[in-house]
């Protein structure tokens, strides 16, 4: 976890060049902070900081960051600028002390200036903070003025990145502008000794924005506001009510965890038969009640972040099963908004919940409702009342999704509460726009040695998600002042985010300026490239990039690669054997589709008799069986995921998916934790590139399938022999090209017990594994591999003739 302030690099041996003036010995800094400085309470704490040791001068917010000049005695001055570090306030990240010397030039007192703007420089954007202890005690204190004002929050906590619209962040610059301060909130606002000494979002329930109650079915009218309209909604979810609450980066629909029917209405009317649904608990001793938590849990749980962390569910646990069917994890969260603490305080009466769902706002995967109206239209058929309020979102931004793995942090979803903290790379970057993937979309834009990812965009499926992914990424430009040169896009031609790139090229001079290069990447060059920026590796790598989908250079669908490479090229060196993906996205869809072209070569001895085909349509079953024959609409594919899909139907755990991965999620729920044995998976010997036969395997699981193995016991022995045979064939790399670093990404890899295995073998036979911690290894991770690929493949002259291609007007 990012600890709230980085230590940098502050000099220690500073020459200061002090003058005499008026018989005073008296010195003059030039200081200036980079970093998360803006809008954490950083100019009032330079203020208290300048007058605790007796400096004069000013400070002021410029699009470079903090800029501080003070004059005083020398000693008092080394002392300034060693606090600068030493005591910044919580939500800093310093990133950078500049100091220079110069002459003193007799500043009277000190003071905070206004803003000032350069168009080419950039600050680092604080991420949206949780609620901050003080604050949390303000509201349920019945004296204080805020006391249960759902719009609370200070220099040390509340809506950041959403709520920007440019910088420097100032409050005309954010969607607080409409809202006029009262003299309460203007004299807290300017005094440079108050917690709201310039807190943009400042507020209060006599100037600042409200909640009211909506019941949208009927009529738009509000018929509650303010704590009424919060205990109303509390009386209606706990009666059952599915509510649209708008939250901080988007609309949640919220209904009591607790109830089945409730959790089963609101699977109906979203459309979402069976993935999971994230909850909200009041605080970790709510969520002890129904999930394990360890420290690490605790603290991810509990950090200014507040993601949903996933957790494993207890036995007996009170949630409804519905919640999370056939999973032993469970998606928690705890309150970041002042409204959620509203929501859910212990009220000891009959409106008490102990988790709410908070699922996104949305209907399937369109993007996340922001706005009242946009919300009132697109939600209209799912909640029975909205809970809307008046300070509007400007930036989508959905919750984060992360996890612990080996004590770290391990993140799923990168969005809320992370976004836009850039990833640090340990080299310098062109500035870059890559598009990101399909699926989970995130883009991300480079400069200096930042990587912007953005927010989690979604699937790109439709076209409110591209035109999310469009304002998103213009705001990202404006935000941190990047003009793309480069433009790095997945080698799919029917991905949107390509065909966002094929347009920018056709549109191309007009809009970019005649300099730009396009670049694509290889999908699993991305994962993999991604794997090792975040880790500090530029050496060649073996690469295991285990996926559901990716193109391939050679126009098949890829996912089960092993490649030796760096950011620069790579060579395929071994691979899953190719199958037959009969229908294409219907076999993706219907997972026993992969069964039956995995069988298909099989001896029908083998295979006869299987309750798999009992269980399918014998129309359906003829159809497949032509379209395998025929080659019919079934291109190849050597996809770790379908692997892991058919045998999950074959299995029959899951015949047919509702969301991605679901199939693979399932069978890696069942596997049982104590067999330690698994499949032996012969290894091919020879010339590479190699293809892995997997016939072997599936047959081995027929035989114990057939002699009665329980489920849990062929799962375990499965994911075994794919952990065993990651680590046979990194052997076999190693053998001939002597690497011995092995990075692993995929969407896979988010399966724990494989990743777990897969590691434990790796480190036995003398490998050094490198993982995803700061970026999903899934598609959301994407981005960042094309980023770096890109970069060097623009720097490096000899290969940028070979590599950098003019996109063939694609889309
Ligand atoms: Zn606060
Ligand atoms: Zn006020």
């Amino acid at each position: 976890m990012r600890s709230a302030v980085e230590r940098a690099e502050v000099g220690s041996s500073i020459v200061v060049c002090p003058a005499k003036v008026a018989g005073v010995e008296l010195a003059r800094a030039r200081i200036i902070v980079r970093g998360i400085v803006q809008g954490v309470g950083f100019r009032p704490f330079i203020y208290r900081l300048a007058n605790d040791h007796e400096l004069k001068g000013w400070v002021l917010n410029s699009t470079e960051g903090v800029v501080i000049e003070v004059e005083g005695s020398p000693n008092r001055l080394q002392e300034f600028i060693a606090d600068i570090t030493l005591k910044a306030p919580p939500l800093a990240v310093i990133e950078k002390v500049g100091t220079s010397f110069l002459p003193p030039v007799g500043f009277q007192s000190f003071i905070i200036q206004a803003s000032q703007e350069q168009e080419d420089k950039f600050v680092l954007i604080s991420p949206d903070i949780c609620l901050c202890p003080d604050c949390l005690r303000e509201l349920f204190d019945p004296l204080n003025r805020r006391y249960r004002y759902p719009f609370i929050n200070c220099t040390n906590c509340g809506p950041r990145f959403t709520i920007i619209k440019d910088i420097p962040y100032d409050r005309p610059k954010t969607t607080m502008a409409v809202f006029q301060m009262c003299p309460s909130c203007e004299e807290e606002y300017h005094n440079p000794s108050d917690r709201r000494f310039h807190a943009q979002p400042n507020a209060c329930p006599t100037c600042g924005p409200r909640v009211w109650l909506v019941n949208g079915r009927i009529a738009s009218d509000s018929f509650a506001e303010g704590d009424e309209a919060i205990r109303m909604v509390r009386y209606l979810l706990s009666r059952g009510a599915i509510a649209a609450v708008k939250g901080l980066g988007g609309f949640h629909l919220a209904c009591d965890a607790t109830n089945d029917a409730s959790v089963s209405l609101l699977r109906e009317r979203k459309c979402r038969v069976n993935k999971c649904f994230a909850i909200m608990s009041l605080d970790c001793q709510a969520v002890e009640s129904y999930c394990h938590v360890s420290d690490a849990e605790r603290q991810l749980l509990e950090s200014p972040q507040r993601p949903i962390v996933l957790l494993r569910r207890k036995a007996d646990s009170p949630i409804s099963a519905l919640v999370a069917p056939n999973n032993s994890y469970l998606g928690v969260m705890l309150p970041y908004t002042p409204l959620h603490y509203l929501l859910l305080e212990r009220r000891r009466d009959e409106t008490e919940t102990l988790a709410l769902v908070m699922t996104s706002g949305n209907m399937s995967e369109e993007p996340i409702a922001i706005g009242n109206d946009e919300a009132l239209e697109r939600l209209r058929t799912l909640a029975d009342v909205f809970l809307l309020h008046d300070r509007d979102i400007h930036v989508r931004c959905d919750d984060s999704v992360t996890r612990v793995f080996e004590g770290k942090e391990a993140i799923i979803r990168r969005s809320r509460g992370y976004a836009p903290f850039p990833v640090r790379l340990s080299f310098e970057m062109k500035q870059i726009l890559a598009c990101g993937a399909e699926l989970k979309n995130t883009f991300c834009l480079t400069k200096e040695n930042y990587a912007f990812l953005s927010q989690h965009i979604g699937d790109m499926e439709n076209l409110e998600t591209l035109s999310s992914f469009e304002s998103g990424l213009e705001h990202f430009k404006r935000l941190f002042r990047v003009s793309p040169e480069v433009i790095a896009y997945d080698l799919h031609p029917e991905y949107l985010a390509t065909k966002y790139a094929a347009r920018l090229r056709r549109e191309g001079a007009k809009v970019l300026g005649t300099e730009v290069q396009f670049v694509p990447v290889q999908h699993h060059h991305a994962h993999i490239a991604s794997c090792m920026a975040e880790n500090g590796v530029q050496e060649p790598v073996i690469g295991v990039a285990f996926d559901g989908t990716g193109y391939g250079e050679d126009g098949q669908i890829w996912g089960g690669e092993f490649l030796v490479g760096d950011f620069q090229h790579f060579e395929r060196r071994v691979h899953l054997k190719y199958v037959m993906l009969p229908g294409g996205e219907a076999a993706i869809r219907k997972p026993y589709r992969m069964a039956i072209s995995y069988l298909y070569n099989l001896p029908a001895a083998l295979t006869s008799g299987l309750t798999l085909f009992s269980r399918i349509d014998p129309m359906e079953l003829e159809i497949v069986r032509r379209q395998i024959e025929g080659r019919i609409n079934s291109p190849l594919t050597s996809s770790c995921g379908r692997l892991f899909d058919a045998v999950s139907s074959l299995l029959g755990i899951c015949d047919i998916i509702t969301y991605e991965g679901q199939a693979a999620i399932e069978l890696e729920m069942l596997a049982d934790e104590s067999i330690e044995d698994g499949y032996h998976w012969p290894l091919p010997r020879g010339k590479f590139p190699i293809a892995i036969n997997q016939e072997p395997i599936l047959g081995d699981i027929i035989h114990d399938l057939k002699a009665g193995v329980p489920i849990a016991v062929i799962s375990a022995k499965f994911h075994n022999a794919v952990a065993e045979m990651v680590s046979g064939v990194c052997c076999l790399i190693r053998e001939r090209d002597g690497l011995s670093k092995v990075a692993l990404s995929g969407g896979v890899f988010q399966n724990i017990y494989l990743l777990k295995r897969t590691l434990s073998h790796l480190r036995r036979r003398g490998f050094e594994p490198y993982i995803h911690h700061q970026v999903p290894c899934n598609d959301g991770g994407i981005a960042l591999g094309q980023a770096v690929v890109a970069n060097v493949k623009v720097t490096s002259p000899k290969l940028r003739r070979r590599s950098v291609h003019v996109l063939s007007g694609a889309g």
